[in-house]
């Protein structure tokens, strides 16, 4: 039982490591706008990094928590730069919302994915308004939130979400740029949507999708 929790755990670190290599271009092309165009490279690093890792943990027989920590430990790591550090501590706190033991339930997988946001938060320190990626990770919490409150089952209440972060990444291409690198050139920015709340927008749709099927 928890074994298959973990596996579906590393399932989903294996799609965003898809999703990052096929928009690796994309993210990099946004980033080079106003910042230093490596948020492409450094999703694909990070999210390559965590799959090994994950990998070699479930090898070992590890649970999704234990997973879920090695992973994000390595995505900090290999990706470097800020979203890298972001990432690996989502990772790292959404394992914390889980056990090693038994199976996740969908309000568990809710709780791991809240968790995930406040980390970045937390170590981020970014308010919304200021062009990164919490423009699009707060929203997509609180709708979440609500959705999962309100009864819908997860991947309704997931579908819901991403659509919603979709749209505050979009809605972002009207900030200027107050933190991160690209606060230098902020105004830059403007009329170019952020590239961290574009790959967290795109890995919360593919996730969501993942989850219908
Ligand atoms: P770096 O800025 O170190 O080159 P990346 O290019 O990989 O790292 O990531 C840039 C993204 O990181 C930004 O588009 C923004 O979404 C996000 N970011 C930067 N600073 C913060 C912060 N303090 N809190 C949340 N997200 C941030
Ligand atoms: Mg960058
Ligand atoms: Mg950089």
């Amino acid at each position: 039982e928890s074994q298959a929790t973990a596996a579906s755990v590393q399932e989903v670190i294996e799609l965003f490591a898809r999703v990052c290599a096929e928009n690796e271009g994309e993210l990099g092309r946004l980033d080079a706008v106003a910042g230093d165009g490596d948020h492409g490279q450094g999703m694909v690093l990070g999210s390559r990094g965590a799959v090994d890792a994950g990998r070699a943990a479930l090898e070992r027989g590890a649970g999704a928590r234990t997973v879920l920590l090695h992973a994000g430990t390595a995505w900090a790591e290999s990706a470097g730069g800020t979203s890298g550090a972001l990432w690996g501590s989502a990772l790292t706190a959404a394992g914390g919302a889980l056990s090693d033991e038994t199976k996740a339930d969908p309000d568990a997988a809710v709780q791991a994915l809240l968790s995930g946001v406040e980390a970045v938060r937390r170590l981020g320190g970014a308010q919304p308004g200021d062009k990164t990626m919490v423009d699009a990770a707060a929203p997509f919490a609180a709708d979440l939130q609500k959705q999962s409150q309100a009864g819908e089952d997860l991947g309704s209440a997931l579908s819901s979400a991403a659509a919603i972060a979709t749209e505050a990444a979009a809605d972002t291409a009207e900030l200027k740029a107050r933190l991160g690198r690209s606060r230098v050139l902020g105004d830059k920015s403007l009329g170019t949507p952020d590239p961290g709340a574009t790959s967290f927008a795109l890995l919360m749709e593919a996730l969501a999708d993942h989850l219908k099927k």
